[in-house]
């Protein structure tokens, strides 16, 4: 099993980190559902590769020519946004496609300058984004896809109300991905409100 043979392209590929040689068994089976644009429930635990799992189809799916956000990672602490956005870079670089984090801790001014700039992809904390979409310093109508990373600890740190909210700033018609480790019946109910017709994937 090869990155290729998960209809990856070639520019994708060219510009993995040498270590990424075999996909992991997240990467074997969410690529290939999240390709298709369906949406995705995948239970996966931190270390098994769940950032590029999710994070080389995003990037494979945003049309470089297009100047505004097609794609948003929420995530639950400030260090996640650093570590999902560190490893997506060298891959988004290579592609032309430019990447903001947008956290809380950071000044909120020169993250609406940063926005002036035409980001494709977002990763950000639940409050920040909400916060910048409140002031209307990013437009997410053209947004394509949504991640929803680690949405167990964004569920138990309480961003819940944060994260509805800022649906009613996206389109309806989006393809919606949630990676967690644990699926507890609270947050099978709000998925259930947010997903369509999700697939479903356990390592
Ligand atoms: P994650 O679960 O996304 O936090 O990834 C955990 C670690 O696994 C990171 O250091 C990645 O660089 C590494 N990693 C991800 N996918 C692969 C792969 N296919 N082969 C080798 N290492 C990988």
């Amino acid at each position: 099993m090869t990155f290729a043979n998960l209809k990856l392209t070639a520019a994708i590929i060219d510009n993995l980190p040498h270590e990424l040689t075999t996909p992991t068994p997240i990467q074997q089976l969410a690529v290939p559902v999240i390709l298709a644009g369906r949406d995705l429930i995948a239970l996966a635990q931190t270390g098994s590769g769940k950032t590029y799992a999710f994070g080389l189809p995003l990037l494979q799916n945003i049309d470089v020519s297009a100047g505004y956000v097609q794609g948003v990672v929420i995530v639950p602490t400030r260090e996640l946004a650093q570590q999902v956005a560190t490893a997506l870079q060298p891959v988004a670089l290579g592609l032309g496609i430019k990447v903001s984090v947008l956290c809380g801790g950071i000044d909120i001014e020169a993250q609406r300058a940063e926005l002036v700039t035409c980001p494709q992809l977002v990763v950000a904390t639940p409050g920040r984004l909400l916060a910048l979409l409140q002031q209307q310093a990013l437009q997410l109508e053209g947004l394509k896809q949504l991640v929803l990373d680690e949405a167990d600890r964004l569920m138990e740190m309480g961003f819940w109300p944060d994260v509805e909210r800022m649906m009613t700033y996206m389109p309806a018609r989006r393809q919606t991905l949630l990676f967690s480790a644990t699926m507890a019946a609270n947050l099978t109910v709000q998925t259930d409100k947010l997903l369509f017709q999700p697939q479903h994937i356990k390592v």
